[in-house]
């Protein structure tokens, strides 16, 4: 007799939801990913596809659709300080296909994937579907129920794999509490226009009293400006001349520009945290990416973190869930694989915190000196391959399994194409 598939639902359809979603569709898993936004289009996801996700492209079929997206490449990474330019991960050295970031609009990324996902029978995308509460209990998880159109629905699965963020709310139906650490930066979000010929070497600017990271995206830089937790209503009452006056003081090339800012609106914050929840999984249910462990922006590796979830929640899964064998212990193990190189990266985004408000830029300001480990780099330029290395390929980079792999996938069509199935049924 002939089992039918076992069934999954994928909470949220950022890096984390897209990936594990495709490579459980490949396995034969009959898949739905929920995603409460009715689109991709959101700017504050951070832009970076490293070179283990880009080999991961490669195995997946991916590599070539994704090499014709515009993109900016990344191969060296260094910082201005006042004391000079100061290189500090050379990629060139990495090993593999890929020695180098990508730097790609997340939207057109997730596309992407969303248009594999959709030459995969088993897989249901659903967009503007927002999941309010799961099926069952801590004790053992069956489904969800959403809202979708303005209606509430039940969809029942035999196991829900919840990437719907650090703000996750399959995590609070469950009454799970993710472990803080605490962290003493925010993030100031906003967009200026680029120039060709803007003298930026670096990501950013490391100076006194301010830290600024400028993303190049074409005709415009995406800025993050950071600040002392705690301290944005100060920085919002002084009002916007002044908020100008301190990116000019920090980068004074952006003086003939700074006016593009219209109001302090036109400034988001973004609230950094870093937590991690102590259990990764109940019966029936498995978090992984943000909702498992929230990163921070630094070194920009959380994108990496939870598409490498992803693929190892898959392949460990994928094939039990298939013909119905997955047991409570699979989910265990995916955490048990996944834990040390996320625990490890957090402290490291720790031990950064700690220097830009204690030695560095918004603490005691000691910028127009090089800290002793980036002076070890510029004497030995070799170095800096282990920094590219950390942050480009990351600690235990997972790859396709061999039944997830394609050599090739149909063409990408437009969003409008590939969502209108879905949000009709
Ligand atoms: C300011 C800032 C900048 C960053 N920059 C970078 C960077 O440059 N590079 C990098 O690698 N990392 C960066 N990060 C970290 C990175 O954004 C995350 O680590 C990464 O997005 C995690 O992916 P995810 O798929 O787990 O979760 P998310 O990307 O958060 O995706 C979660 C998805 O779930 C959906 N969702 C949420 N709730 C529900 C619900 N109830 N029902 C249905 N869907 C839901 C959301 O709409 C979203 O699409 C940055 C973080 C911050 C705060």
């Amino acid at each position: 007799m002939e089992v039918s598939p076992g069934t999954c639902v994928v909470v949220g359809g950022g890096p984390a939801g897209m990936i594990a979603s495709l490579l459980l569709a490949r396995a034969g898993v009959e898949v739905t990913v929920l995603e409460k936004h009715r689109d991709f289009l959101r700017d504050f996801r951070g832009d970076t596809v490293h070179a283990s996700t880009l080999t991961l492209l490669d195995e997946l079929g991916l590599g070539e659709q994704f090499a014709r997206l515009p993109a900016r490449y990344l191969v060296q990474a260094g910082v201005d300080l006042d004391a000079g330019h100061v290189e500090i991960a050379d990629l060139r050295r990495l090993p593999g296909a890929h020695q180098h970031i990508a730097l790609v609009p997340q939207w057109d990324f997730l596309e992407l994937v969303a248009a594999a996902c959709r030459a995969e029978p088993t897989h249901r995308l659903l967009m503007g579907a927002e999941v309010v509460d799961v099926l069952g209990s801590a004790r053992g998880v069956h489904g969800v129920r959403y809202r979708h159109n303005g209606t509430e629905q039940e969809l029942a699965a035999d196991l829900v794999v919840a990437c719907d963020g650090r703000t996750s709310a399959v995590r609070t139906s469950v009454g799970r509490r993710a472990r803080e650490f605490g962290v003493p930066i925010d993030v100031l979000w906003f967009r200026l226009p680029r120039h060709d010929d803007d003298p930026i070497r670096g990501l950013g600017r490391l100076t006194r009293g301010a830290m600024v990271v400028l993303i190049d995206r074409g005709d415009y830089f995406q800025l993050g400006y950071l600040i002392k937790k705690g301290t944005d209503a100060d920085l919002r009452a002084a009002g916007l001349e002044a908020f100008r006056d301190r990116l000019v003081e920090a980068l004074p090339w952006l003086a003939d520009r700074v006016e593009a800012l219209d109001s302090m609106e036109d400034v988001k914050l973004l609230s950094v945290q870093i937590s991690r929840l102590r259990r990764w999984w109940a019966p029936g249910l498995l978090f992984i990416g943000d909702a498992a462990h929230a990163m921070s922006p630094v070194g920009g590796v959380g994108i990496n973190l939870a598409v490498q979830d992803a693929v190892a929640a898959a392949r460990r899964i994928g094939p039990r869930l298939a013909s119905r064998r997955l047991r409570t212990l699979d989910l265990a193990a995916v955490q048990a694989r996944r834990w040390l190189p996320t625990a490890i990266t957090q402290f490291g985004q720790r031990l950064a915190h700690r220097y830009i408000v204690g030695g560095g830029p918004l603490g005691r300001g000691r910028t127009e000196s090089v800290p002793p480990a980036l002076r070890l780099l510029q004497r030995f330029p070799r170095l800096r391959g282990v920094p590219a290395y950390a942050v480009a390929i990351g600690l235990l980079p997972e790859h396709a399994p061999a039944w997830g792999r394609r050599s090739e996938t149909p063409e990408a069509t437009s969003l409008g194409d590939r969502l209108a199935p879905d949000l009709r049924s």
